[in-house]
């Protein structure tokens, strides 16, 4: 079970162990649209907004469950699946605000065991990778990656526009604890780990060192990418930094 350091709660209390990860496949296995947790206490634990919205559906499926869907900025959704029969907090209509309790974890609906499947989806009602809006890395308005995509293309001398694609690309460079270990990105990209929740990043100081380093490999891994602590676009470092993989 992956425990995962959030900053948007959709469990109130304790913490978030993953036992589901988000997968949209490729081959004829079933995709997996969200991502199922846990929490410490199963069925006692409350399931709260992970951001301020208003309550589009609040009701039971055969198959979601109990379930709730909050629409946010953007028109983007968050939505709760299987929760406790009975446990619905709020109703269609309801204005809720980040951390509003919503209901209790159960194991209605096509539901084995109790657990919270937690889907995001956007203004066109596709699912949503909901990880990185757990993480606090991309919140509804997008607004933290648009910065730092922005950061990253000045300092690049890319085309500055807040989307990164090809031309962004062909302008990265390799950033290593012995290549361009004082380049002004460095600090961006150490804000960058910090807010995808690594943080033993260590202090923001703009200089590749050793932690950076450990840092990098640990993403590297988590990611499939060669892990040898180097950004390059050669080892697609840059593509998933980039969002473009
Ligand atoms: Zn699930």
């Amino acid at each position: 079970m992956q425990k995962i350091n959030v900053k948007n709660k959709v469990l109130k209390k304790g913490e978030h162990y993953v036992t589901s990860d988000y997968k949209i496949r490729n081959n004829k296995r079933k995709n997996h649209n969200g991502i199922d947790m846990v929490g410490k206490n199963s069925s006692l634990d409350e399931i709260v907004a992970i951001a301020n919205g208003e309550v589009i559906n609040a009701k039971y499926h055969n198959l979601l469950g109990y379930y709730i869907e909050i629409k946010h900025a953007n028109n983007y959704i968050s939505r709760y699946q299987h929760l406790r029969s009975g446990s619905l907090k709020v109703k269609k209509g309801d204005k809720v605000n980040k951390g509003d309790i919503l209901g209790y974890m159960g194991n209605t609906g096509h539901s084995f065991g109790a657990h919270l499947h937690f889907a995001i989806l956007n203004d066109k009602r596709v699912f949503q990778d909901p990880l990185p809006y757990l993480l606090g890395f991309t919140n509804f308005n997008n607004d933290y990656f648009h910065k730092f995509v922005i950061n990253i293309q000045k300092a690049l001398n890319a085309k500055v526009d807040g989307y990164p694609g090809k031309e962004t690309l062909s302008k990265t460079i390799t950033i290593s604890k012995n290549t361009n270990s004082r380049h002004p990105i460095v600090k961006y990209l150490q804000e960058y780990f910090y807010e995808l929740g690594y943080t033993n990043i260590g202090k923001i100081d703009g200089i590749a060192g050793p932690k950076f380093t450990k840092v990098v490999t640990e993403f590297q891994k988590q990611n499939n990418i060669m892990a040898d602590g180097i950004i390059t676009k050669g080892n697609k470092t840059w593509q998933k930094i980039l969002k473009l993989i």
